[in-house]
């Protein structure tokens, strides 16, 4: 249900701000439902800005699954730029959904996805645009259940006192859960006589991977750290596991009528995600641990999902997600099919997480014939001998044949990934990056005639005591592309034990 006097009041206002069209809603498949037909509705909250936000594949993953329900109204927020933050401060008006213009106080369940933790300020001022009270102990049954997820919810003590619930692992399968869970038991008229924290108890104690801070109390060491989470209660769970999808991953519908943005975004095109999961695991990786176990989509399932996707949104380029693209079983076989349907169609295939092994060496003559982007590889450091410390098996002699056989084939761009501040470093594993650059750089011009263009992105994303957070690709892009309010914390975990 359309709240046209808040949007008509926002329309006046956005002549005044950068990229108006982000505030706006009205996208191609965006969808809108009448609030009166569904029986609760949720905000999918971003604490980034819209063009993150649309950049990422799980919120179009859990928009699609969620909408698909006939129940539910769901809908997206994200974090206004600093000019219109001020603007909807200064009028008095709250923060919105961009399908309904429904403040987030209006809404049933808000759900946020945290990404890095530097967007954890973000997360903070939504809450506080929404109108909803910051704190979890000062809401009442009547304020939505506020529940975080994605990598960031791994370190959760960060936003205890603001986050009702944090959920680890697929979001497929918990969040059509919590919704209705939440849903019912608020619903239920028993529930009216009831505390809020009665009924976040008993839905986190039905499962194992739920995590209501507000019930769990964390001993510190002398430095801060944590050295124990104790329960306050008995009913809920003593061990937080990640909650994993139980049926094929194969048979979980791609969003192949993803939300198409007015303005351009970091990845303006279609993602299918392939694989989830990575068969390595490298020391400070904090993705092969969350995402675990590894399965894999079949390339037929993927072919299919891809063709669909670009008849709904008519964007000319697709990327291959996962982990670890190039680990994929039947990678040939992909690329080919791929090739196959879409060359003829101009469509761009993008592989954006390539391992540097001795398939990359072959890759080149596979994409072939295929418009060719940029190719983007995470060496993480610029020497063998610091990569067998963090136990990434690969070399840079195949990195570097890698480049030649991808600059012979047509590539005019590298992007390298690095970490920087690991335990150990030295300063020839520094100056090795500038090295690195340079040699591949030096590549591209013996193959092409001229220099090509490398671009380094690094990253620190680790900490001397040896805890390892998430890799330096995500922290570095967040940190170059988005707003950044808050300072950066370590994670790493798969589950948590309290005692
Ligand atoms: S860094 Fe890449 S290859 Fe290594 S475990 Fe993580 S996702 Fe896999």
């Amino acid at each position: 249900m359309l709240n046209q006097p808040l949007k008509d009041t926002v329309t006046r206002l956005l002549p005044q701000v950068q990229t108006p069209a982000q505030y706006i809603g009205g996208e191609l498949n965006c969808v809108v439902k009448d609030h009166r037909q569904v029986q609760g509705k949720l905000c999918l909250a971003f604490p980034d800005t819209y063009t993150l936000g649309m950049s990422h594949h799980g919120l179009q993953v859990l928009y699609t699954i969620m909408n698909n329900d006939p129940r539910w109204a769901c809908e997206r927020a994200f974090t206004p730029w600093l000019d219109f933050e001020a603007l909807l401060r200064k009028h008095n008006l709250p923060l919105y959904s961009l399908e309904t213009f429904t403040p987030l106080r209006d809404f049933d369940l808000v759900g946020f996805s945290l990404q890095y933790e530097v967007c954890y300020t973000n997360l903070l001022t939504m809450l506080d645009l929404g109108r909803i009270p910051l704190h979890s102990k000062d809401r009442t049954l009547a304020d939505p259940l506020i529940i975080c997820g994605g990598p960031g919810a791994q370190n959760p003590e960060v936003l205890a006192p603001f986050v009702d619930i944090f959920v680890i692992g697929d979001g497929e399968e918990s969040l059509p859960w919590l919704m209705e869970k939440w849903m019912s038991l608020r619903g239920d008229k028993r529930a009216l006589s009831r505390k809020r924290e009665e009924v976040i108890a008993e839905i986190v104690g039905s499962t194992t991977w739920a995590y209501a801070p507000m019930f769990y109390d964390p001993e510190l060491h002398a430095d801060g750290t944590i050295a124990a989470i104790h329960r306050t209660r008995s009913d809920v769970p003593r061990e937080i596991l990640a909650c994993n999808i139980t049926q094929d991953f194969d048979d979980i519908k791609l969003p192949t009528r993803p939300v198409v943005p007015f303005v351009q975004t970091p990845h303006d095109r279609i993602a299918i995600e392939i694989m989830r999961g990575c068969p390595w695991q490298c020391r400070f990786c904090q993705s092969t641990v969350i995402k675990r176990p590894l399965r894999v989509r079949s390339v037929e399932t993927i072919v299919q999902a891809a063709l669909e996707s670009y008849r709904n949104t008519g964007h000319n380029e697709i990327s291959l997600l996962s982990l670890s693209t190039s680990d994929y079983p039947d990678f040939e076989e992909l690329v080919k099919r791929m090739h196959e349907v879409f060359n003829p169609l101009g469509v761009n295939i993008s592989l954006p997480s390539l391992r540097v092994n001795q398939q990359l060496r072959s890759l080149p003559k596979l994409v072939k014939g295929v418009r060719k982007s940029g190719l983007t590889l995470a060496p993480e450091v610029a020497r063998d001998d610091m990569r067998e410390q963090i136990r990434k098996k690969i070399k840079n002699d195949d990195l570097f044949e890698g480049c030649r056989e991808a600059f012979k084939n047509g590539w005019q761009r590298v992007k390298l990934y690095f970490l920087i501040g690991l335990p150990g470093e030295r300063s020839v594993d520094l100056d090795g990056i500038v090295d690195m650059a340079e040699h591949i750089s030096a590549i591209g011009k013996e193959v092409r005639g001229r220099y090509v263009e490398v671009t380094r992105i690094s990253g620190t994303a680790c900490r001397r005591a040896n805890i390892f957070s998430g890799p330096a690709s995500i922290c570095a892009s967040a940190a170059a592309t988005g707003r950044s309010r808050s300072s950066s914390t370590t994670s790493s975990a798969a589950c948590w034990k309290v005692f």
